[in-house]
């Protein structure tokens, strides 16, 4: 049992090793000695951690489908209601953008965004900023 006064270059080499470690691509001996040092070091099991939610996160991106947070669709919709009242409010201005019902297209457009993928979710996220973008026009 001896101190390691090297430890910087072994933290180095171990949480070089992490993301290989996650994809499975380490072995042997090679993760053996990444697991027992990330046993022993708070600072590379902390660095495990955050490897381990990445890996997560990149898996769960790579499935088909994400399940939109609870909530979402709620949040969604009351924020498309509160878009018909004001666009009530400036019909003139928004009458050349989507018909005469904005609120009830975008609430459509949303559903079928959480239907499709994460992907699709993604693009739900950036939807939001262009509608609150489109409110402002008006205005
Ligand atoms: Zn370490």
């Amino acid at each position: 049992m001896s101190e390691q006064p090297a430890k910087s270059w072994l933290c180095r080499e171990t949480q070089a090793q992490l993301p290989a470690l996650m994809a499975g691509e380490l072995h042997g001996l090679g993760e053996r000695a990444v697991r027992k040092h990330v046993d022993r070091c708070p600072d590379c099991a902390d660095a495990l951690a955050r490897q381990q939610s990445v890996h997560a996160g990149l898996q769960a991106m790579r499935g088909s489908t994400i399940a939109p947070p609870e909530g979402l669709l709620d949040e969604l919709l009351a924020t498309t209601s509160h878009k018909g009242l004001r666009g009530k409010a400036a019909v003139p201005a928004r009458g050349a953008l989507s018909g005469a019902r904005p609120g009830m297209s975008a609430a459509f457009v949303a559903a079928g965004l959480i239907a499709s993928t994460g992907v699709g979710w993604a693009a739900l996220k950036g939807g939001r900023a262009v509608l609150s973008r489109r409110g402002r026009k008006g205005t």
